[in-house]
């Protein structure tokens, strides 16, 4: 078996790398080709840790594995990150253990390849101005990869602790698009895209503030109650999401569907889109949402590329086992 250790992987996978991964193995979950299992989520009593399994398989790609980790958030007084994983791949063959590859870097890139496939095929097609709420460690890997996708001129951002924005600041500068610091208000009037990235438990954006057709990627809801816009948007949106067992249970469209304003079966897989057989937006006026809950599939497709492309440049490291 191979081991590509957490510090080796900025090397060997690219966010475009990221993307195709995570945009062929929605359209395989589409298909049927590849499921995932049921996640395993559990506070473990020790350290305030939160622990868990994302697992699946894709019978096309032959990725068979899980992510395992969680969120210790003592960890940053350690000098660590607090969100800590790792991911296992098996032979699908075999059941032997294929490979143990750090999973921090591939999370934040798979999960900004998400929103972006969801911009690639949802936002409207002149975008120029990108919202961004959230200013945590995603934020930044979100705003690299929604640029790859639209001609954005401008990036205008929200977070409840101001004091990060200058992350939002230094990323805009970075990829040479100005930035500025806004209300709610106006990143609702003058986004054509917003990505949602934070760990909220209440709605930051309001219905009454989206005042234009856009596409909102709403990406840090992954967890019962967690909360990023008013169930009164996902309900005038149109909604596709990743997984639709989890958009309705721990993704954002779990207060619309609850509340009886959002029926699941008007929820479109974003596989669906990608295999042709959704048309997606339909028109310009349209309020399109995305609910990004992240899957274990999408862990395993970029770990996969990333194994491959270590093993081809002799980075991963062979053991007995
Ligand atoms: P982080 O800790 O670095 O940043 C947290 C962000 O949430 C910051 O912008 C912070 O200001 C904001 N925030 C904190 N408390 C808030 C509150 N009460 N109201 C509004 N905003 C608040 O975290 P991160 O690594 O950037 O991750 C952000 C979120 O994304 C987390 O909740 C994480 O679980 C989620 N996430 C989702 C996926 C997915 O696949 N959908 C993948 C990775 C992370």
């Amino acid at each position: 078996m191979y081991i590509v250790p957490e510090a080796a992987i900025g090397d060997l996978i690219t966010a475009e790398a990221s993307f195709e991964a995570v945009e062929s193995v929605f359209g395989a979950m589409s298909r049927g080709d590849a499921y995932n299992f049921p996640v395993i989520r559990e506070a473990i009593g020790h350290a305030d840790a939160l622990y868990g399994f994302k697992s699946g398989f894709d019978r096309a790609g032959l990725a068979l594995g899980l992510k395992s980790g969680g969120f210790w958030p003592g960890n940053m007084e350690k000098g660590l990150t607090n969100h800590q994983s790792t991911v296992f791949l098996f032979n699908a063959d075999t059941g032997q253990c294929k490979a143990v590859i750090g999973g921090n870097l591939l999370t934040a890139l798979r999960t900004a390849a998400a929103s972006a496939v969801s911009i690639k095929h949802l936002a409207p097609k002149d975008s120029k101005v990108l919202g961004m709420i959230g200013a945590g460690h995603q934020s930044a890997f979100q705003m690299k990869a929604a640029v790859q996708q639209r001609e954005f001129e401008k990036v205008i951002g929200w977070n409840y602790h101001p004091e990060m924005l200058s992350r939002l600041g230094d990323t805009a500068r970075e990829l040479g698009l100005p930035f500025e610091a806004v209300d709610l208000d106006r990143l609702g009037a003058e986004s054509d895209v917003i990505i949602s990235i934070t760990s909220s438990f209440d709605a930051i954006l309001k219905d009454a503030q989206v005042t234009r057709p856009m596409h909102i990627a709403c990406m840090g809801t992954d967890t019962k109650g967690k909360q990023e816009v008013e169930a009164a948007l996902v309900a005038r949106a149109t909604v596709f999401t990743d997984e639709i067992a989890q958009s309705i249970s721990l993704g954002e469209a779990q207060h619309a569907v609850a509340n009886g304003t959002k029926a699941e079966a008007d929820i479109v897989e974003i596989g669906k889109v990608i295999n042709g057989d959704h048309a997606g937006r339909t028109s310009d006026d349209e309020l399109t949402l995305f609910d990004g809950t992240g899957v274990g599939l999408q862990d395993l497709a970029v770990a996969d590329a990333v194994l491959n492309i270590a093993i081809e440049k002799g980075i991963a490291i062979e053991v007995d086992f």
